[in-house]
């Protein structure tokens, strides 16, 4: 039997696991936290990364815990006036053939590693920090923090932002503070005043800042991410800092009365300073030899268009995909998969689609924070083109099969 070792117990490692054990692979998964868990709050999956759990069977697991809202609304942050909006829920469903959802990231975390739990096929192992690797002709060695030693045929770095992993096989240097800190919180449903216990995704807008809320937890609470420009906090290679409220509060200046009602409810507030990467430049930043990036190691980007997770969901498929095609099951020797040239192939499908993502996400940070000419021809656009100009089709439509 083929093996494999995955780095990383995030949606990329989870995912790409997943795929791999379902391809009959042994798989090895490191993860260097005491205890598979996610910090964070929630996340929106677009028709695209729904059609990736519901190609795996997820779809009923993912229907129990997750909210479907029925409209995207964005609104002036200021002034309240409604700019533009897309109509989720049925529509989206009709459109894409899959729905629009947003889920707590713990549950999504959750449905993909129930699915790994108890396999024979999928060794998971906690406080592995990787800390080297090598690779030749024959194989992956690889060695963690505490001495242990791990040898495979090929190797996924799933290790999110500050992969170690990608350090040792693009030595790029780290990734760079995008200027944003975004502050996250969660409300009970109970405790939001009426007008805003709505089943939708509401954005805010004003110069320098944004703000986005959507239901989770199957409607039970709201999630609440509000982007401000800042200065890079003092440790900015933690994922979690505690954050406070009256910080914010000084960031964003006087608000409409709905947005900052929303504002008051949030009983804590955790700061994220984004960090981010240039858009992936070639095949080579995805895989080289017998090892791949996937998720957040390949592509960092900013959340401004809500596709971080999705790219990495995104990625472990077109890998199933791959697996499952018999030119890679015989390598030249005769025996086990070809991973070069199975992960060279996966790299070029991957990265124009990832990089273009990247991209846009960076240029959507852009025009939410507009102001002056940008602001202005950023409403005007909404108020004319309506819908279109907010819908994704390409992004929908997504994956592309291999
Ligand atoms: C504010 C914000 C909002 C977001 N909103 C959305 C959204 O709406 N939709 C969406 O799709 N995405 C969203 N994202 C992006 C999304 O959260 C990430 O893209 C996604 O979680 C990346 O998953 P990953 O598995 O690649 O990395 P991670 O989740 O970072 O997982 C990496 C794992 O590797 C482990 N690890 C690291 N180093 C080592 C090592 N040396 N040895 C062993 N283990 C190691 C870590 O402990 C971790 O468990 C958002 C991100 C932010 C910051």
């Amino acid at each position: 039997m083929d093996d494999l070792l995955v780095i990383g117990g995030g949606m990329a490692g989870l995912s790409a696991a997943l795929v791999a054990q379902r391809a009959g692979l042994q798989v090895t998964l490191l993860e260097q936290a005491e205890a598979f868990s996610e910090v964070g709050a929630g996340i929106q999956l677009g028709p695209n990364a729904v059609r990736v759990l519901h190609d795996w069977g997820l779809l009923p697991a993912l229907r129990e815990v997750a909210a479907f809202p029925e409209r995207l609304a964005v609104r002036d942050a200021r002034s309240g006036a409604q700019l533009g909006g897309l109509t989720l829920g049925a529509a989206m469903q009709q459109r894409y053939g899959q729905p629009y959802a947003t889920i707590h990231r713990a549950d999504l975390h959750q449905i993909l590693l129930r699915q790994l739990q108890g396999s024979s096929q999928v060794d998971c192992r906690l406080r592995q920090r990787l800390q080297a690797f090598e690779q030749d002709a024959d194989g992956i060695r690889l060695q963690t923090e505490d001495g242990s030693r791990y040898q495979a045929s090929a190797l996924l770095g799933c290790d999110g932002l500050w992969s170690r992993v990608r350090g040792q096989l693009l030595a790029d240097g780290a990734p760079i503070f995008s200027g944003d800190l975004a502050y996250r919180g969660l409300v009970p449903m109970a405790d939001l005043p009426p007008e805003l216990r709505r089943n939708q995704v509401t954005a805010w807008l004003a110069p320098g800042l944004h703000a986005v809320h959507y239901p989770v937890r199957a409607g039970a609470a709201m999630n609440v991410i509000v982007v401000v420009e800042g200065p890079i906090p003092p440790d900015p290679e933690s994922w979690d800092h505690a954050a406070q409220a009256s910080q914010l509060r000084r960031a964003l200046g006087s608000v409409h009365g709905d947005f900052d009602r929303l504002l008051q409810a949030v009983p804590d507030w955790r700061l994220w300073p984004l960090n981010a990467r240039a858009p992936m430049r070639g095949p080579h930043e995805h895989a080289q030899g017998r090892v791949a990036l996937l998720g957040d190691a390949a592509h960092p980007t900013r959340p401004y268009l809500a596709q971080g997770a999705a790219m990495a969901l995104e990625d472990a498929w077109t890998l199933g995909r791959l697996l499952a095609q018999p030119d890679w099951r015989h390598g030249a020797a005769g025996q086990g998969i070809a991973w070069p040239g199975l992960l060279q192939t996966l790299a070029r499908k991957r990265w124009r689609r990832n990089a273009w993502i990247q991209q846009r996400s960076r240029r959507n940070g852009q025009i939410f924070h507009a102001a002056g000419p940008l602001r202005w021809g950023r409403d005007l656009g909404m108020a004319l083109l309506g819908e279109s100009l907010v819908d994704l089709p390409e992004l929908y439509r997504g994956p592309p099969a291999p």
